[in-house]
């Protein structure tokens, strides 16, 4: 089991090519959970090296996910540090120092095949059925031919020589030893024609110059594992602890999460990218709790704040079973941490959400309504929807709608005419006050509660559903309850009519 004693340095790497999603989003939690638990630094590296895949305004997306899921790290592009620079695109030369002092320790070499031999290579191959591979022509050139070569300025790349016989083991925290036959293994080209190094070479470098402890990241590196632990090993490096997180697998947990689904999940009003999910409504406490526990084996369905991730978290928890994205975990946790919420939070957090929907939002109201709608909430989103009512300063009711349960047009206009006149002799509408007399009423038209309220519900919130209707009424205050009774009443009198 790796050493958690010692402070990590960990590092997340994106490229900035795609967008933060649940599985990058995840490996950065893990790498700042182990950074803070052992009292170390969590790095942001930005691998940026691929400059034809690099999309536009993509790294301002993954900083900004980032840190509004509160994964603040200690070193980067734009905070600095001892190590810098953490932008890959700005390390071109120390990438080439390391490739020179592998050729020169023959441990790697340049190869000069043209685009066009390599096309022909692949052709035969695929025809032959073998697996791709470079076959090793540039190989064979003696040191000194291809260094004048490369003197002469021949168009070239380099390659690492991998070892050709044996076997190469290489140890994962979460998987164990994994054993390759080397005849299996390519001459991975580890610096383009270009100059600019490939992620083998460059994120080995970096790993090793920024004093990287442990490296995170996702499983769909586990092809190329070998190799890169053979770079470090060529170069005469320690290895850091490598972990290859565990896979994620459809919602309903067959086969692996994929474009498809992402889109899929959008039609059903989720999303696999945080930016998409903070618009929806989630917050970085309910996501957080539900992807740290996509390959944490032993909380299940432990709600944690991310102070208790950190103080729980453990390596040996780990565990590399691919976990299924079910988005209604993430309802379930999201709802959870609202709840957690203090109120002044809460009330700010949702004002956007009341701003997006168009409501005239006051904070001193905000923070009023908040405690009637936190049960209640699954979603920042369902605010507006759950507490419209009260910005809204009057309410227009579907007639229809005002006839109580199994009752009559007329009936209803009684029902809500006695509860005008009993109302208007409170000084002041509340729970307590208006309650009792309400349910008081009911018995005495020979009505169950729940009819009257039925009717009183859609009068004052013009809804059927809402929250619970005596706060609601307090809130809305008597003399409006009042005039949106009355208006009920004159509503149920015209479809008497
Ligand atoms: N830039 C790589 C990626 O985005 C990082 C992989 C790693 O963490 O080493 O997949």
């Amino acid at each position: 089991m790796a050493d958690t004693s010692q402070p990590a340095r960990v590092r997340f790497a994106p490229s900035p090519t795609g967008r933060l999603h649940l599985g990058s989003a995840r490996t950065a939690l893990y790498n700042y959970l182990l950074a803070r638990r052992t009292g170390g630094q969590f790095i942001l590296r930005i691998e940026d090296t691929d400059f034809k895949r690099t999309v536009e305004g993509a790294e301002d997306e993954l900083l900004a996910g980032l840190r509004w899921l509160g994964l603040q790290w200690d070193e980067g592009p734009d905070v600095g540090g001892p190590c810098g620079p953490y932008r890959q695109s700005e390390r071109k030369e120390i990438y080439l120092k390391y490739a020179r002092q592998l050729v020169e320790r023959g441990r790697a070499y340049p190869c000069f095949c043209t685009p066009e031999r390599l096309a022909r290579v692949r052709q035969e191959q695929l025809k032959r059925k073998e697996s791709l591979h470079y076959d090793g022509t540039c190989r064979n050139i003696p040191p000194e031919a291809a260094a004048r070569r490369v003197a002469d300025g021949e168009q070239h790349v380099i390659r690492f020589k991998a070892p050709q016989e044996g076997t190469t083991t290489v140890h994962d925290l979460l998987r164990g030893d994994i054993t390759v036959d080397n005849r299996n293994l390519d001459d991975a080209i580890l610096v383009k024609s270009t100059g600019w190094a490939l992620y083998h070479l460059a994120a080995i470098v970096d790993d090793h110059e920024m004093g990287i402890t442990h490296v995170f990241r996702s499983s769909e590196w586990l092809g190329t594992f070998p190799l890169h632990a053979l770079i470090v090993r060529a170069l005469g490096w320690a290895e850091p602890t490598w972990v290859h997180l565990s896979v994620f697998l459809k919602p309903g947990g067959k086969g692996k999460m994929s474009k498809r689904d992402a889109e899929r999940a959008r039609d059903d009003g989720y999303s696999i990218f945080i930016k998409d999910l903070e618009a929806l409504g989630y917050i970085p406490e309910g996501i957080l709790n539900w992807i740290v526990l996509m390959g944490w084996g032993t909380a299940e369905n432990d709600e944690m704040s991310l102070d208790e991730m950190i103080a729980r978290f453990d390596l040996a928890h780990l565990n590399p079973a691919p976990a299924a994205v079910d988005f209604k975990k993430l309802d379930h946790f999201n709802g959870l941490h609202i709840r957690r919420l203090s109120v002044d939070d809460l009330a700010a957090r949702m004002k956007p959400f009341f701003i997006e929907a168009g409501y005239p939002v006051d904070d001193d109201k905000l923070r009023q309504i908040a405690p009637l709608l936190q049960p209640r909430l699954k979603t920042l989103r369902d605010a507006p929807i759950v507490g419209g009512v009260f910005f809204e300063e009057t309410v227009s009711p579907n007639p229809e709608e005002l006839i109580g349960k199994k009752m009559t047009a007329p009936d209803s206009a009684e029902a809500a005419r006695r509860a005008v006149s009993i109302l208007s002799g409170l000084t002041e509408i509340t729970h307590e006050t208006a309650e009792p007399p309400m349910r008081a009423l009911a018995g005495e038209l020979g009505l169950k509660a729940g009819q009257l309220f039925g009717i009183l519900r859609v009068a004052v919130t013009g809804r059927k559903v809402s929250p619970p209707l005596f706060e609601t009424m307090e809130i809305i205050g008597r003399d409006e309850v009042l005039r949106r009774v009355e208006q009920a009443v004159a509503l149920l009198e015209s479809l008497d009519s």
